[in-house]
């Protein structure tokens, strides 16, 4: 495939994401312009793209914004120029039995029904108490983890209904640290602090959105990149990683160093690297943007559906971040990742639920949009961890880095994109 008519560039990025769109920006940066992002789709964004309907601003899906670093927040920020960022106090739930429970869940059993409360207090206690567990058995997943510190109470009312309706998988196959610093854990002194005092600080107890959407932050970072500096619907196809040639679906390209930011099953495949391919497993994501004729509840951001009778596992509402007067959900649903989706059929049932979960109360639909995300939350195991450190070595040899929350098989958030892409840069002499 190597031709002396291909083109060249110093990096070549794939993927005009977060992560993609985060390395050019630290390439441009430093002074370095030899790059070319290829991006498949004709629109930038990855999975933070937002949709704009009928006076509707929906994302893909719910994409709301924790900034650990206020460096990376200024640094998007100083790009939106007249962009108003809503800063939002956050407020979510779990629906539980025809009522509901402020999350997380298993910081406040104490506003279940009582005989509810007494069960996950006493499994909680006999799961945790060093009196009575002196040598605890390792936790070798992610359900183990679960029931090892919450006890079974609490897993069998959330911790297990919801995360299987989300992973859509068994959550013994998930490695204990499956999602990472995402997981609120919480031990039993702080559970049982809490029946008194409530402190249900999460890692995004505030958030911010840009009343653009979620996309506002991408084209902030898309500002940094130099003009022409993106190829959109342009698919990387084939890479010679000896030869150091890319096949795109319109010719071949040179490159010195190439980030990837295409989900990492695909990328293997696309370099040719020898891997089992059931080792990546992963869920999809449908997500049903809906736009009522007026206002639903109030004073809530998103709840969680633990219940196998409801078939979506969360809804948000838009119109409570905006404080604006026809309610605007997102509602998702999980699937194993060879599923067929049936979205007419799933969208009938989804309507059923709303209704049934009392969310809609007579309001009409007057505006929609639907998306699978696929690949959504990927399945970290064992072996994906240890799958992806062997291959991602492999490719280093050849300079050639996957990254970003599908490249590098992982779990996390936009800033966590940036960070890495950034720190990849840095770390080319
Ligand atoms: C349901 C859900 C909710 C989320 N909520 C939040 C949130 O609230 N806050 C937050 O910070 N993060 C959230 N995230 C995470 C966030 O979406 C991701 O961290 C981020 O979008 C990942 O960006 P990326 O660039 O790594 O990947 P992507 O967004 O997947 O971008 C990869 C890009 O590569 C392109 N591509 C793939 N293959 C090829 C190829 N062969 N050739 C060329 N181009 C290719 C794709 O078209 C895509 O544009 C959420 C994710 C999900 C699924």
């Amino acid at each position: 495939m190597d031709s002396p008519a291909a083109a060249r560039t110093g990096t070549l990025i794939v993927g005009a994401g977060a992560t993609g769109l985060a390395t050019a920006a630290a390439l441009s940066e430093r002074g370095d312009a030899d790059y070319l992002v290829l991006e498949a789709d004709r629109e930038i964004g990855g999975w933070c793209k937002t949709v704009k309907k009928d006076g509707f601003v929906w994302d893909y899906s719910g994409h709301f914004f924790h900034f650990k670093r206020p460096a990376i927040e200024q640094w998007l920020r100083d790009r939106m120029p007249g962009q108003r960022i809503r800063v939002v106090d956050k407020k979510s739930f779990i629906a539980f039995g025809g009522t509901r429970v402020d999350f997380p869940f298993q910081k406040n059993i104490h506003q279940l029904p009582q005989a509810d409360f007494i069960e996950c207090l006493h499994d909680l206690y006999f799961a945790r108490s060093s009196d009575v567990k002196r040598d605890p058995a390792p936790e070798t997943n992610f359900l183990e983890m679960l029931h090892a510190r919450f006890g079974k109470g609490i897993c069998d009312r959330f911790l297990v209904p919801y995360n299987e309706k989300l992973y859509a998988c068994d959550l013994s196959t998930l490695d204990k640290d499956a999602m990472g610093r995402f997981f609120p854990h919480a031990d039993l002194t702080d559970i049982v602090r809490n029946m008194k005092q409530a402190d249900n600080a999460s890692y995004n107890a505030t958030f911010t959105y840009p009343e653009g959407g979620a996309i506002e932050y991408i084209k902030a970072l898309a500002s940094a990149v130099r003009p022409g500096g993106i190829a959109l619907g342009e698919r990387l196809v084939a890479v010679d990683l000896g030869r150091k040639v890319a096949r795109t679906t319109s010719r071949e390209i040179r490159f010195e160093r190439l980030v990837s930011s295409a989900p990492f099953d695909r990328f293997a495949s696309i370099c040719a690297l020898d891997h089992d391919p059931a080792t990546w497993d992963y869920n999809k994501v449908l997500v049903f943007n809906l736009g009522f004729d007026r206002k639903g509840q109030q004073g809530v951001n998103w709840t969680y559906y633990p219940s196998r009778d409801t078939v979506f596992y969360r809804v948000g509402w838009y119109d409570n971040i905006f404080d604006t007067d026809r309610m605007s959900l997102y509602v998702e649903i999980g699937f194993p990742k060879d599923a067929a989706i049936d979205v007419p059929a799933t969208r009938e049932r989804v309507l059923r639920d709303l209704e049934r979960e009392g969310l809609v109360t007579g309001q009409r639909l007057v505006a929609e949009h639907s998306v699978v995300l696929d690949p959504a939350y990927v399945h970290i195991t064992a072996r994906s961890l240890a799958e992806h450190r062997r291959l991602a070595s492999r490719l280093a040899d050849a300079r050639v880095w996957s990254i970003g929350r599908y490249g590098g098989w992982t779990y996390c958030s936009i800033e966590d994109n940036i960070v890495e892409a950034r720190a990849l840069v840095a770390s080319w002499k």
